[in-house]
């Protein structure tokens, strides 16, 4: 079987996280994303790298009142209020000019408009489905807002992220019925598999994170594309940290697991599937920027895939 590479990006702004972190520490790396993500997209157009985008559905949006009248009825309930987006609907600011950190319509124009890119679902409020008290109509209102504002772009969600990696199997029917064909699955090992909040505790987040450096949880079988409730499950095989602004070791040791599990999946004949956020935080100017020494250190190993690759019923996350 031939071996595949899949890179996606999780887009997502200030709704991928709570209000504190949002407008706190990782501000710079949101705002980030606005140079970021137009670098990405030269490198991948200039080396022919498709990616996918998967995009929280608010950001389709540039204009405060469009996206308020869009909001579904039924919303997720969370016994964390703190996850839940609408709370702040409020503090929204009118546009995408004004204000860049809720809005990102520009930015999907040019993710949609590059070739071999991908612009996925990643529900519309950044829903987590672990987190609801199984509400799945809940569920399935959110994710018809985020198809009819991806269609008023001329855009198709086929697969979709769920956030926080939180897939709630008896959710896949629903996002099948609305016309997703892939889903990106989790890693394969007990340490990365989907959990609540409330289930994690700081071991381990702990273990998650020195996993990115140090091989703690090797897959059990070459990752590859599978069947799973009528879609395919194009599982994530490592997510890649930004580094900050001093691990270089730990950004040294993180590339070299990357490379090496890369390495073996193109001898399986296996898929390698890259897992990253689109919001990287600039560095200083004297610095390279991540997107592009990510890329270079990755480079040798090309032939990557869109997730929505078909060929052989393989394809999105
Ligand atoms: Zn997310």
């Amino acid at each position: 079987m031939a071996s595949r590479f899949v890179i996606s990006l999780d887009f997502e702004q200030a709704w991928g996280m709570e209000a504190e972190r949002a407008y706190g520490a990782e501000l710079p790396g949101i705002l980030g994303a606005r140079e970021a993500i137009p670098r990405i997209l030269d490198l991948a157009e200039r080396h022919g790298i498709g990616c996918t985008w998967a995009t929280v559905g608010f950001l389709f949006f540039d204009d405060r009142d469009e996206l308020l009248s869009a909001l579904p009825k039924i919303r997720p309930h969370y016994a964390n209020p703190a996850l839940s987006p609408y709370a702040r609907m409020e503090s929204v600011g009118r546009c995408e000019a004004t204000d860049p950190l809720h809005f990102g319509r520009s930015l999907i124009r040019r993710i949609r408009d590059c070739p071999g890119q991908e612009v996925a679902g990643h529900t519309f409020s950044h829903y987590y489905s672990l987190e609801d008290e199984d509400d799945p109509a809940a569920f399935e209102a959110d994710l018809e807002a985020a198809r009819s504002a991806a269609a008023a772009m001329g855009v198709e969600l086929r697969s979709i992220v769920f956030p926080r990696n939180q897939v709630r199997e008896a959710y896949l029917p629903i996002c099948r019925a609305m016309g997703y064909r892939t889903f990106r699955g989790t890693q394969q090992s007990a340490l990365h598999r989907s959990r609540p909040r409330h289930a994690e505790t700081r071991w381990s987040r702990l273990l998650r994170a020195a996993d990115n450096y140090w091989p703690l949880a090797k897959p059990s079988a070459p990752n590859q594309p599978r069947p799973d409730s009528g879609m395919t499950d194009v599982a994530a095989s490592r997510f890649l940290r930004p580094a900050r602004s001093s691990p270089a070791m730990l950004n040294r040791l993180q590339l070299r697991r990357i490379r090496n599990e890369m390495t073996d999946a193109a001898r399986q004949g296996a898929m390698f599937h890259l897992v990253a956020p689109a919001e990287f935080r600039a560095r200083h100017r004297s610095q390279p920027a991540h997107p592009r020494s990510h890329l270079r250190a990755l480079s040798p190993a090309r032939g990557q895939h869109r997730h929505d690759e078909r060929d052989d019923g393989g394809g999105g996350r």
